[in-house]
């Protein structure tokens, strides 16, 4: 007997080949596969040979679909989760699905394989040690905005999926609320005509302005950089306020600690000792 299982399997985002031999396996073995769009799917699975009871599941209908398979799940069957393309629940349907079957300890089982992000940031050459995936910016410009400045701090790189007639606007707001930073857009991986177009966000926009981008896209985004603003050197501060003569030597070590950045005790510690060595 088999035990209830709900797969989640990563399909390619481009390039056929970029499929597990487990993925295939599975796909072949489960009761149910779970499709964003059993059309589109059905293409990938007759690629591989695979004929199995398909049913839908996308953004629209995931309550109702979702209830439907968690109980072919409480009867024991097994069923594959696939999306259009890459990694199901990464900014596709899923998430809902998992957290249901998660509560109800059914297990849940992922195979990896192709996600666009990821892709795109291994080739990137910007900083993987950290890194922040914000999936799809709004699509309204105010709250766009909003949303990349939310991001400025973030000393990661920050990794965004964007639809192709967006990629202008969404580039201009990037330089406009994150400045000038290095950027790269990461367009059709895996397919024929993969490319990545890098450089600062004017250069970038400058490259992608020139023709009408096709295709799929992710942005990326360098962290930027943390300014730390130079603190004046601690003698240097309690001279200018003692040449002042005006503080008492307490009033001076409490300001020059608040400009240099040191505890108050240093400064005041500091400031007898350059006192006594005048007298
Ligand atoms: N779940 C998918 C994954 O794991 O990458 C992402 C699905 S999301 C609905 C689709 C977006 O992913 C596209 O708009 C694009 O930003 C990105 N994407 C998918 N395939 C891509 C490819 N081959 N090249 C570049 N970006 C891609």
């Amino acid at each position: 007997m088999t035990v209830a299982t709900l797969y989640i399997i990563a399909t390619p985002i481009g390039n056929l080949e970029d499929i597990t031999y487990r993925a295939v396996r599975i796909l072949g073995e489960v009761d149910l596969i779970a499709a964003e769009d059993t059309r589109h799917s059905l293409k990938l699975l007759n690629h591989f040979g695979i004929s199995k009871p398909l049913t839908s599941y996308f953004d629209h209908n995931q309550q109702f679909k979702g209830e439907r398979i968690l109980n072919a799940l409480r009867r024991g069957k097994t069923v594959a989760l696939i999306s259009d393309a890459g990694t199901p629940c990464i900014s596709d349907p899923g998430f809902q699905l998992v957290r249901d079957a998660v509560a109800e300890n059914i297990p849940v089982v992922p195979l990896p394989g192709a996600c666009a992000a990821v892709a795109a940031l291994a080739a990137s050459g910007l900083p993987t040690d950290n890194f922040t995936f914000a999936g799809f910016p709004p699509s309204r410009q105010g709250k766009r905005r909003t949303f990349l400045s939310d991001k400025n701090a973030l000393q990661g790189t920050l990794v965004l999926y964007e639809a192709p007639h967006r990629l202008l606007e969404t580039l201009s707001d990037i330089r406009e609320v994150l400045g000038e930073r290095q950027v790269i857009v990461a367009r059709e991986l895996t397919k024929i005509y993969e490319e990545f177009i890098r450089g600062t966000a004017s250069e970038v926009i400058a490259a992608v302005s020139q023709s009408i981008v096709r295709g799929e896209v992710v942005i990326l985004i360098a962290p930027g950089k943390i300014t730390h603003h130079e603190s004046e050197p601690l003698e240097n501060v309690l001279r200018r306020l003692m040449d002042a003569g005006t503080l008492s030597i307490k009033d001076i070590a409490k300001q020059a600690a608040i400009i240099s950045g040191v505890s108050r005790s240093d400064a005041y510690a500091e400031a007898l000792k350059l006192k006594n060595s005048e007298d």
